[in-house]
């Protein structure tokens, strides 16, 4: 029998003799505050022990021999003691709060077993708690309050206590990430693993941090949840050392999800403008800031256009306020479409915008965009069944020549405009006279190149290559183009181009079906069967529409593509060269031959070779150049030509202009020779002459 430490044999407290008193036995003084007793399964009062207190039960009707029913009599009418005892008496350990003369108790109540196991009474005791009782019911109540409060205040805390770092959550917190309290084992990585990916080495580093300098911190992230989207919470938090040298911290996680959409309200309110959706100047202004510290970097221009519609005032004062605005949310599209997806436009004020070009390879295309956006105007708007008729003017200011704040880019950009507009509506000006002379320039060649590739009006010429005795033995096509304006333009100035404005597919399919017509003709004109070579521009090997394409060329010409050898630079190879690979497999596929030109010039060295089965190797001009003078480019030529040989590749010297080169490269070993000492490029006629008289009529191959 456990009568709280003391254990007592129940035998001895039956055994005892009226007067005897088993906790005397067990050593418990009657001056204890706590009554112990025991009954047996009748309830009778087998014993009875401490209890010296004077606001006690009524002690006088607690004698050994009487049942709990007579002890208690009316002090237990809701029969919370009774109750206590059956079921102790049924096996069950019972702990019950006793409220009496204004006093509380606290009591509990076991079973009595003998030594086979079997109950044969009960044993309880009492102890006054009245303070305590009530400090714990007004902190539970406290807490009660708390949780509360905390779930109002969408405040979720955690503790952090002692070495092992026992964590405990309040019950907000786990309702903020959406979790079951009883469910999960609080822990750090619990709340970390709800954290934002893109936050959590923040908060980490922000908890790290105070428990390494026992300090605090505050900090905002997305606290994601399963069922929901992520919301924005506040962490604060703070460390410190309990008096025993143990780490102690607590941190509160409050929802600030609608502080942070109200804030960014009023930060979209304060950086985009209500009509059209588009940033405002200020955001411009941050924007272009931001331009022109990454262009310090990338040394890349940054430009401003400022956009202002020529009539606007004159539109909004007759077809009234609401007509204007819709015109000026209608130019919105418009204008995005002229500038090209990732540029910020802005509207600046009522009828004016800016378009920031971050990212700009030359000032060319700011001159192209700037041209755009005042085509963009050449169609009415519709607006309510009414066509009108809108144009716009544009200035263009550069960074760094124009200004390298934002402040005076704009101011820059909005005087070339009212320049523009002062030259007439619908046009655009940059802000250095310089500039934009020569961007207008540039723009009309580019106009005057595009007129040309669409309407084929440029033409092809052809160099001989001949072999090792002089016969001519393959021809190389070289585009020309003679402009009105411009002249004669060599293919270096205008091939690069064509490749930007995306014509260099067109051109090229041109040329091609050009000068497969033309092989077809010298072939019916009895001229030697000469193999024909193209030039290829990166671009067009890249483009998956280009093998096919091939191969109907040449069947539309009757030509064997065994005959057509395709003039591909190292650089197009080095730029990518898996792409290239699977290009190149695919052309070779056709039948086509392949030569690498320029050889020597890009960095793709000997060993590339072995990636891409290449038929011919074109010495690049400058290594023949200076021969028979130069020794190294003697070597060069000597090596490429060795170890070209050794993969069985033909080899051709480029640029050949003398007798005395043309004997240097055969002496090496050069397959084949090219250049000006046999003839340059020629158009159709005068090369037909040309290699009748080099090679006669006689078919070589
Ligand atoms: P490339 O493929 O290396 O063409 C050889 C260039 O060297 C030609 O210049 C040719 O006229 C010139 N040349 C030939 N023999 C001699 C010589 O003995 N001495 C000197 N100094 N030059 C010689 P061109 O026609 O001005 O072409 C320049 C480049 O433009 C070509 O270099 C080629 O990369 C490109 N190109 C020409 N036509 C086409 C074409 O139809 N398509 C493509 N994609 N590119 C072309
Ligand atoms: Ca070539
Ligand atoms: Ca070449």
């Amino acid at each position: 029998m456990h009568l709280g430490n003391y254990v007592v044999k129940f035998e001895d407290v039956l055994a005892l003799k009226p007067g005897e008193d088993a906790m005397l036995v067990a050593g418990v003084s009657r001056l204890r505050p706590e009554l112990y007793w025991a009954v047996d399964c009748d309830l009778r009062l087998a014993s009875v022990a401490g209890g010296n207190s004077k606001l006690f039960w009524d002690l006088s009707r607690w004698h050994e021999g009487a049942t709990l029913y007579e002890i208690l009599g009316t002090v237990d009418p809701t029969s919370i003691v009774i109750d206590a005892h059956v079921r102790a008496l049924a096996g069950e350990l019972v702990a019950f709060e006793y409220p009496s003369n204004g006093r509380l108790y606290r009591s509990s109540v076991w079973p009595i077993y003998d030594d086979g196991g079997t109950i044969i009474g009960a044993t309880g005791n009492s102890v006054e708690a009245t303070e305590e009782i009530k400090l714990r019911r007004t902190l539970h109540r406290t807490e009660e309050a708390l949780e509360l409060a905390q779930e109002a205040a969408h405040l979720g805390t955690w503790t952090l206590e002692g070495h092992d770092a026992r964590i405990s959550w309040s019950s907000e917190l786990y309702r903020l990430c959406g979790l079951e309290r009883n469910v999960c084992e609080p822990s750090m990585d619990l709340l970390i693993s709800h954290i934002h990916p893109d936050d959590r080495l923040a908060l980490e580093v922000a908890f790290d941090i105070a428990f390494e300098e026992r300090g605090s911190f505050a900090l905002d992230t997305r606290l994601c949840r399963q069922d929901g989207p992520s919301r924005w919470v506040q962490h604060r938090g703070f460390v410190t050392v309990g008096p025993s040298g143990t780490l102690r911290a607590v941190g509160t996680v409050l929802d600030i999800e609608a502080r942070k959409a109200a804030e960014a309200r009023l930060l979209h309110r304060s950086h985009y403008d209500d009509l059209t959706g588009l940033p405002n100047r200020k955001l411009l202004m941050d924007r272009l800031q931001q331009a022109l510290l990454g262009a310090q970097h990338s040394q890349s221009p940054v430009a401003v256009l400022y956009v202002d519609l020529d009539r606007y005032k004159t539109i909004s004062d007759t077809l009234g306020v609401a007509i204007g605005d819709r015109l000026l949310a209608a130019v919105v599209p418009r204008l995005a479409a002229a500038a090209g997806v990732g540029e910020t436009i802005a509207r600046c004020g009522n009828d004016e915008f800016a378009i920031l070009l971050a990212d700009i390879a030359s000032v060319d295309e700011a001159a192209r965009i700037a041209e755009r956006v005042v085509a963009a105007f050449a169609v009415p708007f519709d607006i309510d069944d009414l066509e009108i008729y809108a144009t716009a003017s544009v200035g263009i200011a550069l960074s760094p020549e124009d200004g390298t704040t934002p402040e005076d880019l704009l101011r820059g950009a909005t005087s070339a405009q009212q320049r523009a507009c002062a030259t007439g509506s619908g046009t655009f000006r940059f802000y250095g006279q310089a500039t934009h002379a020569t961007a207008i320039e540039r723009l009309e060649f580019e106009r005057r190149l595009r007129r040309a590739v669409e309407n084929d009006a440029m033409t092809v010429h052809y160099q001989p290559i001949v072999d090792r005795f002089d016969r001519p033995v393959a021809v190389e096509a070289l585009v020309r183009w003679n402009d009105d304006r411009f002249g004669n333009i060599p293919p270096d100035r205008f091939i690069a181009l064509c490749e930007e404005l995306g014509l260099i597919g067109r051109l090229g399919r041109w040329i091609a079906s050009e000068a497969l017509a033309q092989l077809a003709r010298w072939d019916a004109a009895g001229l030697p069967l000469l193999r024909l070579a193209l030039n290829i521009s990166g671009r067009q090997l890249n483009d998956p529409t280009f093998a096919p394409e091939m191969a109907h060329a040449l069947e539309r010409a009757g030509v064997a593509a065994e005959r057509v050898e395709l003039e591909i630079t190292e650089s197009v190879i080095i730029e990518d060269v898996r792409a290239a690979r699977r290009a190149v497999g695919e052309l070779k596929a056709l039948g086509l031959r392949i030569s690498l030109d320029d050889f020597g010039t890009g960095y793709s060295s000997l060993t590339y070779l072995k990636h891409f089965r290449v038929d011919a190797l074109k010495v690049d001009r400058t290594f023949v150049m200076d021969l028979p003078g130069d020794r190294g480019d003697a070597a060069i030529v000597s090596a490429v030509v060795a170890l070209g040989h050794a993969m069985g590749l033909t080899i051709v010297a480029e640029g050949v202009e003398t007798a005395e080169q043309a004997a240097v490269v055969r002496e090496i070993g050069c397959d084949e020779l090219q250049g000006y000492h046999y003839s340059k490029a020629l158009p159709p006629e005068d090369f037909e002459r040309v290699v009748r008289a080099l090679g006669g009529s006689a078919r070589t191959r």
